[in-house]
């Protein structure tokens, strides 16, 4: 649409009354729109535009889907030419110039020793679709069921077509409902560590819960079909895996011939410093999970994956947009972008100063209990200072419990088994604990930075997380400003605390 155009669909819609129409016609579950009361009519790079005439610095990226930030000419120059070129736009999975190219850049930006051996797979448009399907093919290429996952994970929203689908469509083979089970293991973290410690040894101490649930029979833990972990946890809080946990997951699953998937929806092309954050770690996995990003704002799914659980049949996936020729060159414009001008160390840079930063404001306000994060991908804590933290708190992941603010240091080694509703062990008392997550804080948080024309997101355990997701195409200027204003942000919500 034309400057001009787009002018008047906005005059035609009467943009003050978009919100109010929008709370009458759309469901209760809308999440963004409630926190984030803009209209955007224009947008470029890290600026949104909203109907009122505000700008406003965009730090939630379309939930991080957008590496290179609002339209950028690379993305809207290959979205034109293939508008000019009289390509179909849907194509389903037939072979076109448009998925060549991107099928070619993708394999190029793979962690070595992965591509030569890779399959990919397009999946339905959103990484929900992805991680379904990388389900299914671990679940077909193993013969089993279960699954391990982790505590804080987030894969997706889907649930049910399959099982509700019938025989006569010819899927009656995929629908394999019996008796599946997801495994939840703890998830390292330093400030809400399940066992109290944080750092290397709380790590240490999750691979050996995870060993041990799948090599004791008592466990009750079936040989599962796959492992499936995100290399940083997003909407669960902006919570970075160690490299070297995940070299221990990679190890453990190699061992025992169970396939590695990793969840890269949220983490891939550059977001964490590193092209794919697989490469942090080294690790190459069985399966790779891919969206947001790739599709350059566009929406695009893909799994890639070791091509000798490449077991499916004609069939075995099916689905209308897997075609979308848009999405692949944005998505292609997109990966090339931040391959040749180095932004994934970009973000590296970058994502280091903004942390650095941000820690120094956070010395200043006793209700940021942790920033962390890993390039530009960080998360900002809101907790009640004052609140209980005493061993009565939340337990095992959740809020309240666990150390690491203060670490146990040599007390450690002290560690023995549960207790199990005896009094605690002496190692419990003097560990410093967490303090209780601030939900409130954090939305006040998100208030303020929207009254300075800041736009961020929350997640986490209790919603209580900060989360910044700028594009990685953030210049110095605007990062300062970014910081400037969730400062100022948080000075007003520490203030207001009575
Ligand atoms: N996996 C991860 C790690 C995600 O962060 C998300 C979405 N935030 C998904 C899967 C699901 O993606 P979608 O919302 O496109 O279905």
């Amino acid at each position: 649409m034309t400057g001009g155009a787009l002018a008047g669909a906005v005059a035609r819609s009467a943009p003050d009354g978009i919100p109010r129409r929008q709370s009458a016609r759309e469901p209760a579950a809308r999440t963004y729109a409630r926190a984030l009361p803009i209209v955007p009519v224009r947008a470029r790079g890290l600026t949104i535009e909203g109907a009122d005439g505000r700008r406003y610095l965009d730090c939630l990226s379309g939930a991080g889907t957008l590496a290179l930030g609002h339209n950028h000419p690379v993305v809207l120059e290959a979205i034109r030419d293939v508008l000019d070129s009289g390509a179909p736009l849907h194509a389903f999975d037939l072979a076109t110039p448009v998925e060549d190219a991107f099928i070619s850049e993708l394999f190029r930006t793979l962690p070595s020793g992965f591509a030569d051996r890779a399959r990919v797979q397009f999946c339905g448009p959103t990484g929900s679709d992805a991680v379904e399907a990388a389900l299914r093919l671990v679940r077909a290429a193993t013969g089993r069921t279960d699954v391990l996952a982790f505590t804080g994970a987030y894969h997706g929203m889907t649930t049910g077509s399959l099982e509700a689908s019938g025989p006569a469509v010819g899927v009656a083979d995929l629908v394999d409902t019996a008796d599946r089970r997801v495994v939840r293991l703890p998830c390292p973290q330093d400030y809400r560590c399940p066992f109290g410690v944080g750092g290397e040894r709380g790590a240490e101490l999750t691979a050996r819960w995870t060993e041990s649930v799948l090599d004791a029979p008592e466990s009750g833990v079936r040989p599962p079909a796959g492992m499936i972990l995100e290399p940083v946890q997003g909407e669960g809080g902006v919570v970075p895996a160690p490299d070297a946990w995940m070299r221990r997951m990679r190890r453990i699953t190699a061992e025992r011939s169970i396939p590695l998937i990793a969840d890269e929806v949220h983490t891939g092309v550059g977001r964490t410093g590193a092209f794919w954050a697989v490469e942090h770690s080294a690790i190459v996995p069985d399966v790779m999970v891919l969206s947001k990003a790739i599709g350059g704002s566009l929406p695009l799914a893909v799994i890639v994956y070791r091509e000798d659980l490449d077991v499916g049949e004609p069939g075995a996936h099916a689905g209308a947009f897997r075609g979308n020729q848009l999405a692949m060159a944005a998505g292609t414009a997109t990966l090339a972008h931040v391959r040749t001008n180095g932004l994934a160390e970009r973000a590296a840079t970058l994502g280091a100063h903004m942390l650095d930063q941000l820690r120094r404001v956070a010395r200043h306000f006793p209700c940021v209990g942790d920033v962390r994060g890993r390039g530009l991908m960080i998360g900002v804590e809101m907790v009640h200072p004052a609140g209980d933290r005493g061993p009565g708190s939340p337990g095992l992941d959740g809020g309240g419990g666990g150390g690491g603010v203060g670490r146990l240091g040599d007390a450690a080694s002290d560690l023995g088994p549960p207790t199990h509703g005896q009094s605690a062990p002496a190692w419990a008392a003097s560990a410093v604990r967490p303090h209780p997550a601030a939900p409130e804080l954090a939305a006040a948080v998100q208030r303020e930075c929207l009254r300075r024309g800041l736009i961020v997101e929350l997640g986490g355990r209790h919603a209580s997380v900060v989360r910044l997701l700028p594009p990685l195409t953030i210049t110095d200027e605007q990062t300062a400003a970014v910081l400037d204003r969730l400062a100022d942000a948080l000075e007003a919500v520490a203030r207001a605390i009575p």
